[in-house]
């Protein structure tokens, strides 16, 4: 596949997996960069079962194609739309299902294990091909990528890049302390491997004494499998008594949601049943490890020992991958500017608490100013967590109306093998430089 006039998407999640399904379908050619194996984030929860049924987890087109298969890719039978299944369930019977129909058309690549470090344009820096003061070098380089497999690092290009690489990971989840910090203490328990921060796997903590951290459906499901487990638990919630930890949506479309926090409101209004006990208006203001132990303390001086901390107050983007693109993000949620300032007006609208209400705003919200970038799925949201898959698969299909623009960018095409285009300034015919 010639470098140049291909897709590149990052993250071979169900965005991503779908993003490269419709523009392959719409002629163009794609490589799929993705860290781990297919999947790899929705399997890391595995064993937690989806609230979302089949019906909102699946676009049709893609279910269709599934079901005929493809020369190379069998027919497959594809779960019913009112199927709930787990995230291992899913990974195994869509996400992979749709990784091979992707492969069998010949017009999609995926390379797993294959991380994406940094992306730039061209050899342009940070401070050059401003589209703002008339300098259009950036509508023409190719992207560079630099990709890690293993030990190895290497260069590759694509015309369009595609983040869909989500937040879902230890590393770009919040910290535990006060005001969204790491307490003083944190980094040392982390290390010595007494702080975690995605969804235990069930058995994690037997025998163990165990505090949760956060007050969203993460940190509910886990409470529930703690308390199916007996595990002796402290749920650790920030906020006060007067608040019920979960807004709830009247008439909720998702039933298991709905159970879910209204499981989690009950709970804590108990403060104490069975195997847990719940500290409201809870916020942590140092870590000590004292014996392979931790002593939690908190802002009213509250003591909390426990032999380990699930930390699940959330993720951020990963904003290194494009730190030296053209990117305007939102100073609240981290998220791209202009989703995030519709998303942020629903919300003030009343419109935001139900996520299954929300619609891709639009493909003039997916650009940015680094032209043909964008971020999609997960990662869109920023921090913001009321995001479901299909927002995301909407967000495809607007992608698609995006990139039509350039056919299958032919505009750009030039012989494998070809050097970069001239990006010095003389070359170009335009300087600017900004300091
Ligand atoms: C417990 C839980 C339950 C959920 N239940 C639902 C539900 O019922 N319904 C719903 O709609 N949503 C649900 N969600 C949200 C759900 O995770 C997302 O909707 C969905 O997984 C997002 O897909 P994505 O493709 O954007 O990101 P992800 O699924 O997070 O995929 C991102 C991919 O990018 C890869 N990646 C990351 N960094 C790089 C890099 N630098 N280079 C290359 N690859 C990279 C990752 O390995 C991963 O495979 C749930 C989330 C959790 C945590």
């Amino acid at each position: 596949m010639a470098a140049t006039d291909r897709v590149a998407v990052i993250g071979a999640g169900p965005i991503g997996l779908y993003a490269a399904f419709r523009l392959v379908k719409a002629g163009h050619r794609v490589v799929i960069w993705e860290k781990g194996s297919i999947g790899a984030n929705v399997e890391q929860w595995g064993h937690v079962t989806l609230f979302s049924a089949m019906a909102l987890n699946l676009p049709d087109d893609c279910r269709k194609a599934l079901e005929t298969g493809l020369e190379g890719a069998p027919p497959r039978c594809v779960p019913s739309e009112d199927a709930f299944l787990t995230g291992h369930e899913f990974r195994r019977d869509v996400l992979l299902p749709l990784a091979s129909y992707l492969e069998a058309t010949g017009r999609c690549t995926i390379q797993e294990h294959c991380s994406v470090v940094g992306l730039a344009r061209g050899h342009l820096l940070k401070k050059e091909g401003i589209g703002a003061v008339g300098d259009s070098r950036r509508e023409t380089l190719p992207f560079r990528a630099l990709l890690r497999r293993n030990d190895d690092e290497a260069w590759e290009e694509a015309m369009a890049v595609v983040d869909c690489s989500g937040t879902y990971a230890p590393e770009t989840a919040q910290r535990s302390g006060s005001g969204g910090l790491s307490a003083p203490g944190e980094a040392k328990a982390e290390a010595l491997g007494l702080v975690s921060r995605v969804i235990p796997s069930p058995g994690s903590f037997k025998g163990k004494r165990v505090a949760v951290l956060g007050g969203g459906f993460s940190a509910i499901t886990t409470i529930r499998k703690l308390a199916d487990e007996n595990v002796e638990t402290v749920w650790l919630v920030r906020k006060a008594k007067s608040e019920a930890p979960y807004q709830r949506v009247e008439g909720d479309p998702l039933p298991q949601r709905d159970a879910l926090a209204a499981y989690g409101n009950g709970l804590a209004s108990l403060g104490t049943s069975g195997s847990l006990e719940c500290v409201r208006g809870a916020r942590i203001q140092r870590i000590d490890v004292v014996r392979n132990a931790l002593k939690l303390t908190l802002t009213d001086s509250t003591i909390v020992e426990v032999d380990h901390l699930v930390s699940l107050t959330g993720y951020r983007p990963n904003a290194d991958l494009y730190r030296e693109l053209h990117v305007h993000q939102c100073y609240a949620s981290d998220g791209p500017m202009k989703l995030a300032a519709t998303l942020l007006a629903a919300a003030a609208g009343g419109g935001g608490g139900d996520c299954l209400k929300q619609a891709a705003p639009g493909a003039a919200t997916l650009r940015n100013p680094e032209p043909r970038f964008y971020i999609l799925g997960m990662k869109s949201y920023g921090r913001n967590s009321s995001f479901l898959m299909r927002v995301g698969y909407e967000q495809c299909s607007l992608l698609v109306d995006e990139l039509a623009g350039c056919a299958t960018l032919d505009p750009f095409k030039a012989p494998p093998g070809a050097p970069d285009p001239p990006c010095d300034d003389a070359a170009a015919g335009v300087g600017v430089a900004v300091a």
